[in-house]
């Protein structure tokens, strides 16, 4: 899939993020529909800061993040830190999707979706505040940190330049839905962790031990709990009522 056919498009705008903005936007909203529902996604007048498109049949919001270079990477710019962080914990913040694309063929390497549910205020770096010189001098803007986003947590329509099919797409994004009624953004972090961790095991089937080894870690970004194992073995078994994993008995798992 290649962005060329769209820079036409692009032709009556000077600044070249804006250029960027209408190419990657045309090229979604031409090729691609709305992961929870499978509808059309309608993209809004680029004035519109927040929130790129709409789904025409169920409603959700998706904001688009492009970037260029070979993988999606560790991170991607985004807006005013404080902004980011109220929406996240008011709920309301958008599904993102993640592009990125290479500079000199134009060929999109990556584009995925992330649910909304999967924004955690742990995975929102703040970064350094704009310089006295600068226009809006003072300001602060954040990072998404995509890289601490579960794998489960990213939903591939292409992977390495290859296109997903749309039926594996929906299954995978309603796969994780459960997320969604977790209204408590402190016990969804934890859940979040845990899942990052499994994911890091790199294996279908792991024992306890396994996931005990990420007990520092852990502690490291709960420093006021004290029992990690005891919170381990509880965030295992949500995932298991969620059907997320199996309970094989003495202490293995296997992911569905
Ligand atoms: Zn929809």
């Amino acid at each position: 899939m290649n962005l060329k056919k769209y820079i036409e498009l692009s032709n009556d705008y000077k600044n070249n993020s804006q250029k960027i903005r209408v190419i990657t936007e045309s090229f979604v909203e031409e090729n691609f529909y709305c992961p929870y529902c499978g509808g059309n996604l309608i993209s809004r007048p680029n004035n519109e800061k927040v929130k790129d498109f709409d789904c025409s049949k169920c409603n959700e919001n998706y904001e688009l993040k492009s970037k260029q270079g070979k993988g999606l990477g560790k991170k991607v710019t985004d807006g005013a830190y404080n902004t980011m962080i109220e929406r996240i914990i008011s709920y309301n913040n958008p599904n993102f999707y993640f592009l990125n694309y290479d500079i000199v063929s134009l060929d999109v390497i990556n584009f995925c979706a992330v649910p909304k549910y999967f924004f955690v205020p742990e995975i929102i770096e703040k970064r350094k505040p704009l310089s006295q010189n600068a226009k809006r001098a003072g300001w602060i803007g954040c990072n998404i940190l995509i890289e601490q986003i579960p794998n489960s947590g990213k939903i591939f329509y292409v992977k390495d330049k290859q296109i997903q099919s749309k039926d594996k797409v929906i299954e995978e994004w309603n796969k994780i839905n459960f997320l969604q009624s977790s209204k408590n953004i402190q016990a969804k972090g934890w859940l979040l962790d845990v899942m990052n961790c499994v994911d890091k095991i790199k294996k279908p089937n792991f024992s306890l031990a396994d996931i005990y080894k990420f007990e520092t870690y852990l502690k490291d970004r709960h420093p006021n709990n004290n029992n990690i194992q005891a919170k381990i073995r509880q965030q295992l078994q949500i995932l298991r009522d969620k059907d997320y994993l199996r309970f094989e008995g003495e202490g293995l798992y296997s992911l569905r």
